[in-house]
């Protein structure tokens, strides 16, 4: 054999050989139905990896087979025909980001849904990522204040921190995200809400209500409206992260609402089952409570190297007539660090924002709470507990002995106290007015059936009368503060009573 010859056989060969690199960085659209491509020939890629239909549709691979690939179609379903070829762009799925998208409402793909500009960043955040690992972090030690009284005293939130809002129907769950995103505007935090599987009309509500409060201009709205089918609702969360994260990486502190969880569940599930994986309890897939613990995993507290940002997650998720037992709600519990319970008997007698004390709990949220509020709030969540004990108890018995009659109308005016209408959170240090009131005994001889008013009234009065004495309170706690604090509410009810 002549060296031309060998030299001919070995270039054959070379082609053959890029010919089949060739054809495993595309591939055909075997089969297309719901949203769902099965893709042949696609051999190398990656799960979650972008793939660009010919026709100009998106797509990220999701079920990697042996001799398939199984796409979910995020763009352009309608267009992609059977025989389309497909490419591999060999990058994660990821989202464009940058400092303007403050203010924005955009879709889990970022497309605008504001009427605005688009977003035009040459900066991508993978949506998908690795949580920041242990040493990486740091405790959970500044508070989240939410303004609302019956968290912020009785289960804190802390920056950093996963705190589940789980109740019924209508229970007032995205009211107490909302006021917590309405609460930050002095307080220095990016907010994120999501909106999963939600109708399009109630989104724009919220957007209207954050910018009547001039909370949109540190707010990003990312919406998965119901009509956009499950792929949609199912990104959505992790698009939410991934802007999260691009501001935690600044050293920002972020707040992220996931609202809700139930039916970003709900969307994997139809997609998986579209997908033919096997299906579990409840017909979620196996791995619906890594769904969720990757995702919930991504809030956390960065130390001092790195950057000291901070992620706060408020996961929310929707029970069926209180039943915090069933599969979804059991799962994301043991994810997020202490659950908000909201109930539905509560909220019906008007007891706003309906938090379950007995059931709520933030697991480390109290080394996160404001001096102040501690020293105020420590024993308020017994003392509420032993009133509802006797409260059941006493039903049946009109003769009381006074200490239990006692112990009965202090709790009956703490629980009116911690009324608080939706739209007007409070800085710290009015909460802790009111709760110092009721604490001591101050409204005692006030009719409980006029509990609410008296705070409004004395709410109004120390916000004219003695901000300078709210900055003061808002830091620091001491015996001079408690003093003067005394002071005016006594002044304030001598007055009142005349
Ligand atoms: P869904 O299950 O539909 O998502 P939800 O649990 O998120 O409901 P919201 O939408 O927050 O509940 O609240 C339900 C209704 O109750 C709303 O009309 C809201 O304005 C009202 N509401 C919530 N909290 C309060 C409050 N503290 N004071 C008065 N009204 C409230
Ligand atoms: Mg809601």
């Amino acid at each position: 054999m002549s060296i031309q010859k060998i030299q001919n056989e070995i270039e054959k060969m070379i082609d053959g050989l890029s010919l089949n690199v060739e054809i495993k960085e595309s591939g055909t659209v075997a089969k297309v139905y719901d949203g769902i491509a099965t893709v042949l020939g696609l051999k190398d890629v990656a799960s979650m990896e972008m793939l660009d239909f010919e026709s100009g549709a998106k797509g990220i691979a999701f079920n990697l087979e042996t001799d398939s690939v199984g796409a979910v179609i995020i763009d352009g379903a309608d267009k992609v025909m059977e025989g389309e070829k497909v490419t591999r762009t060999k990058k994660i799925l990821s989202v464009p980001v940058d400092d303007t998208v403050l203010g924005r409402v955009v879709d889990p793909l970022m497309k605008v849904l504001d009427g605005g500009e688009p977003i035009n960043s040459n900066h991508y955040e993978e949506i998908e990522k690795i949580a920041p690992g242990v040493m990486a972090r740091e405790p959970v030690n500044v508070p989240m204040q939410t303004g609302l009284k019956a968290v912020d005293a009785l289960v804190p939130v802390g920056r950093g921190q996963r705190e589940l809002i789980i109740g019924d129907r209508q229970t007032g769950k995205t009211t107490i995200a909302i006021d917590t995103i309405v609460n930050q505007k002095d307080n220095d935090v990016i907010c994120v809400y999501v909106a999963i599987g939600q109708k399009e009309s109630k989104i724009a509500q919220i957007v209207e209500e954050l910018k009547s409060k001039d909370a949109m201009k540190y707010t990003i709205v990312v919406l998965a409206g119901v009509s956009q089918g499950a792929t949609k609702s199912y990104l959505a969360p992790y698009t939410g992260s991934a802007i999260a994260e691009y501001f935690m990486k600044q050293g920002k502190d972020v707040l992220v609402v996931y609202d809700d969880l139930t039916k970003h569940a709900i969307a994997y599930r139809e997609m998986s089952l579209l997908l033919k994986r096997p299906s579990g309890r409840e017909a979620y897939p196996g791995d619906v409570f890594y769904l969720h613990s990757r995702l919930l995993e991504r809030a956390c507290r960065l130390n001092k190297e790195n950057g000291g940002g901070s992620i706060t997650a408020l996961p929310i998720i929707e029970t069926q007539a209180g039943d915090i037992s069933g599969f979804i709600p059991t799962n994301v519990i043991s994810i997020t660090d202490g659950q908000i319970f909201t109930d539905s008997g509560l909220f019906y007698k008007g007891i706003r924002p309906a938090v379950d004390v007995g059931l709520s709990v933030s697991r480390v949220g109290g080394a996160a709470q404001s001096k102040t509020m501690k020293k105020n709030a420590g024993s308020m969540k017994l003392s509420l507990a032993q009133f509802r004990e006797l409260e059941s108890f006493s039903q049946f018995d009109s003769d009381l002995d006074p200490a239990t009659k006692a112990t009965l109308e202090r709790g009956k005016r703490t629980v009116e106290i911690l009324k608080q209408k939706n739209n007007s959170p409070m800085p710290v240090a009015n909460q802790v007015a009111s709760i110092y009131a009721v604490n001591n005994g101050l409204l005692d001889d006030i009719e409980v059936k006029d509990i609410v008013q008296w705070e409004k009234d004395f709410q109004e009065d120390i916000n004219k009368y003695h901000k300078e004495f709210l900055n003061k309170l808002n830091s620091t706690w001491d015996e001079n503060i408690e003093k003067e604090l005394l002071d005016i509410i006594t002044t304030f009810n001598r007055e009142y009573r005349k």
